[in-house]
């Protein structure tokens, strides 16, 4: 197994279980948690509460090792995983396979423009959500040393780009955290005040939920004090500055020094790897084209699953993506590991991958949140109910669950934030002076 993710977990557990013999490759040592990462970046959880430790989750099985490396490259032929260890001064390594599966997920893509990843941080890695954190507190804290009215408007203008559940989810927490938690503590920056910026190109927020929700949770996030930029692309984006384009060609800037990026994703460089071993399909977001029953085409021995794939309705049919969610990468680990367990008893292999569609969700803040549950659409408190519920159950871990309840409930009812702390360089590159916007194009409210 490559991937200890949502994929890779769901079917190393579900083959251990079966007693296979499993070894799985991941180059971190973690689990995370990928939907509550955001809540790291903001400082509500810390980050024991939502990654769990791989060894742990599999020390029940004797016959499952975990091995922390990096995986560079695929031989398909020789049936071989080429890897390089994460521990120092350990050698790169192969490590051979009957059966392989590999679930590396996916990343943030800035659409081709790389250059703005240092100044747009993400919050898809526990390292990335904790860097993310560090600046998001830094600007406050810059901002209660500022004397200058202007700078302090500066440092306390918060962009997020992308309203997707992520963006959406992003930008309500800074604002309860800016709107709410900080003015009691801070004495001179007016972090009431704040500027907090939830940039989407299409014309409403969560463009995949129904439009009635998208209103639920626009209305949700004015509510917070979130400025909506609906319409808007982004154009250009520098060290504290972000330029943006209306439908009609106007430009924007926004002088903003906190920038989120929440935006596109593109598959793990695994998907890249595997098709160039064996001949196989990528799309533009480089998604693996892969059969109806998850392997590759030409190579029933190799799976690929979750966010790096694309599903074959028919062997050799159109390959579409699944929403990259969670629960199609676990339904997906979960259906891999019967089909191993059931051609390796000798019995019939199960029908081909049909993904179950429950339901998504997206929280805006305290007892705020969207669903679509099949017909059903709900919003308010019972959605948050529901998001929180979910959440809870799919945390890997009894103890990490307790804790997240308490520290929630906690929360709730005291709008505290336990794990505001900045651990890492907060400042981001520092090379050059802030960029400042052109006297005629500042967009200030
Ligand atoms: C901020 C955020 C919020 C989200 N919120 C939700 C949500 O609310 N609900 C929902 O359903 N989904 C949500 N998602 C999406 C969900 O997390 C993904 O769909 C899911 O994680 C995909 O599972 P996966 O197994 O394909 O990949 P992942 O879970 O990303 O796992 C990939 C694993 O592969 C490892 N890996 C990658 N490359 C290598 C390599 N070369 N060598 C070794 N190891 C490697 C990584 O370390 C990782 O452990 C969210 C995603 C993000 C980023």
């Amino acid at each position: 197994m490559v991937g200890g993710g949502f994929g890779g977990l769901s079917a190393a557990r579900a083959l251990a279980r079966a007693g296979g013999s499993v070894t799985l490759i991941d180059r971190n040592n973690f689990h995370l948690f990928q939907p509550l990462s955001y809540q790291v970046a903001t400082g509500a959880l810390s980050p024991g509460e939502i990654a769990v430790p791989l060894r742990r989750v599999l020390a029940p099985f004797p016959r499952a090792r975990v091995l922390l490396a990096e995986v560079s490259g695929f031989d398909l032929h020789e049936r071989l995983v080429h890897c390089r260890p994460m521990a120092p001064a350990a050698e790169p390594f192969s490590e051979p396979y009957d059966v392989l599966v590999v679930a590396g997920g996916s990343s943030y893509s800035y659409f081709g423009h790389e250059h703005w990843r240092p100044y747009a941080l993400e919050v898809k890695s526990l390292q990335s959500a904790l860097r993310v954190r560090s600046r998001l507190l830094a600007a406050f804290e810059a901002a209660e040393i500022a004397r200058e009215h202007a700078e302090q408007r500066r440092l306390l203008t918060f962009a997020v780009i992308g309203a997707g559940p992520t963006g959406v989810e992003m930008a309500g927490q800074i604002a309860e955290l800016a709107h709410e938690v900080l003015p009691g503590e801070l004495r001179r920056a007016r972090s009431r005040q704040a500027d907090v910026v939830l940039v989407e190109s299409a014309a409403r927020v969560l463009p995949a939920f129904p439009p009635p929700l998208s209103l639920h949770a626009e209305r949700s996030l004015q509510a917070l004090g979130v400025r909506l930029a609906t319409q808007h692309t982004v154009v250009e984006i520098a060290r504290g500055l972000l330029r943006l384009r209306q439908r009609d060609g106007t430009e924007q800037t926004l002088e903003a020094e906190t920038i989120i990026w929440a935006a596109g994703v593109s598959a793990s460089p695994l998907a890249g790897a595997l098709a160039a071993a064996a001949g196989g399909e990528l799309d533009r977001s480089g998604r693996l084209a892969v059969e109806a029953d998850l392997t590759l085409p030409g190579h029933p021995e190799v799976f690929a699953i979750g966010d790096m794939v694309r599903l074959r309705s028919t062997s050799g049919g159109t390959a579409t993506p699944l929403p990259g969610l969670a629960p199609v990468a676990m339904q997906e680990g979960r259906y891999v590991a019967a089909l191993i367990a059931a051609r390796s008893s000798g019995r019939g292999q199960p029908a081909t991958f049909r993904y179950r569609d429950k339901g998504t969700l997206a929280t805006i803040g305290r007892a705020r949140a969207v669903a679509q549950l099949g017909r059903l659409r709900l919003w308010g408190f019972p959605a948050w109910a529901i998001w929180l519920t979910v959440h809870i159950f799919y945390l890997i871990g009894f103890e990490n669950r307790l804790i997240v309840l308490t520290r929630w409930a906690h929360s709730f009812f005291t709008r505290g934030r336990g794990a505001r702390l900045i651990t890492e360089e907060a400042g981001g590159p520092r090379e050059g002076p802030v960029a400042r916007p052109p006297h005629d194009s500042a967009d200030r409210r």
